[in-house]
């Protein structure tokens, strides 16, 4: 165990002011061009456009894209979200097949797989997301799956028919600390996200386990650090921490911009505290760099 080193004092800079840090190239290489003509023949949505990322020139260029199944309008209204919120009228039955076609279409090696939150129905979407696994298992067998999962409103049945699925890794943003549950995250109960990864902990022992932060919401350092702790205490492998960027003005302000420095200490902390694997940058994300932190932690090294 090493010292933990003091945090830096950066000075809140306001959300006009963006640093330069956060400017990114605009896409359109020739990956990311091919991908978005596929993603709009085939019907087929992902979260990098959806969301407004930042890393989608860098990102489809290397060909790394995460799905968005379940529709493209979500039953939450999460105060940081750029996707549409309202009543999803979707019903796709071949979309699972259709992903899987796309994977292998595009010889990935590791998919993303999330939803948007579909409260309305009984499983929260969990049937889709187990079809989806097994539809990429058939066409591209060799691909890695992480799946990125709503609550699915602290429901264990609906976890579970995700478990038996048995993505290679699965991911559930915390997305910000308790006290801003509140405000950002309607719907979302910060004690259910915790439950969710002990509870898939205790059905697949060696499941690899993966969440997110963003900060510059409004959070106390020493908030972060607790909640970082708890995860850790739920036996999350993979941390992710990347810094919130307001999609609109009617979306939540940023508090606060994080120097790069700071998240390279945050990032010592959580390998402190036991994280196999601490992906922080200004502009990571839960499926940034996805591949590459497995590969970074080995196979099966980050059992506990
Ligand atoms: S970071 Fe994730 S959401 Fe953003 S472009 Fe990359 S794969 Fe898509």
């Amino acid at each position: 165990m090493g010292i933990p080193l003091p945090l830096l004092e950066i000075p809140p800079l306001p959300d006009a002011r963006k640093p330069t840090w956060l400017k990114v190239r605009a896409p359109g290489g020739p990956h990311y061009i091919r991908l978005q003509g596929l993603m709009r023949a085939w019907n087929l949505h992902t979260v990098c456009e959806e969301a407004h990322c930042p890393n989608i020139g860098e990102c489809w260029e290397d060909l790394t894209a995460t799905f968005m199944i379940l529709g493209d309008v979500c039953t939450r209204k999460c105060g940081y979200c750029a996707v549409t919120h309202g009543r999803p009228t979707w019903e796709d039955r071949e979309e699972p097949e259709r992903v899987g076609q796309a994977v292998a279409a595009l010889g990935l090696e590791h998919v993303v797989v999330t939803s948007v939150n579909r409260d309305d129905l009984a499983d929260g979407g969990a049937a889709v997301f187990a079809a989806t696994v097994h539809a990429i298992r058939r066409k591209a067998p060799r691909c890695q799956v992480e799946l990125l999962i709503p609550d699915f409103q602290g429901s264990a049945d609906a976890l579970q028919k995700v478990l038996n699925a048995r993505p290679d890794i699965l991911n559930h943003n915390t997305e910000t600390v308790p006290r801003l549950y509140k405000v950002a995250r309607h719907g979302g109960r910060y004690e259910r996200t915790l439950e969710l990864f002990r509870r898939a902990r205790r059905a697949i022992p060696d499941l690899l386990t993966k969440s997110g932060i963003m900060v510059g919401l409004g959070e106390e350092r020493a908030e972060l650090l607790a909640t970082m702790r708890d995860l850790r205490a739920a036996d999350v492998n993979i941390l992710t921490l990347g810094q919130y960027l307001r999609p609109s003005p009617r979306h939540l302000p940023v508090a606060r911009f994080y120097h790069p420095q700071e998240f390279s200490e945050l990032a010592q902390e959580g390998k402190r505290m036991g994280f196999a694997h601490v992906e922080a940058g200004p502009l990571v994300r839960s499926s940034y760099h996805a591949k590459r932190q497995v590969a970074s932690i080995g196979n099966g090294s980050w059992s506990t």
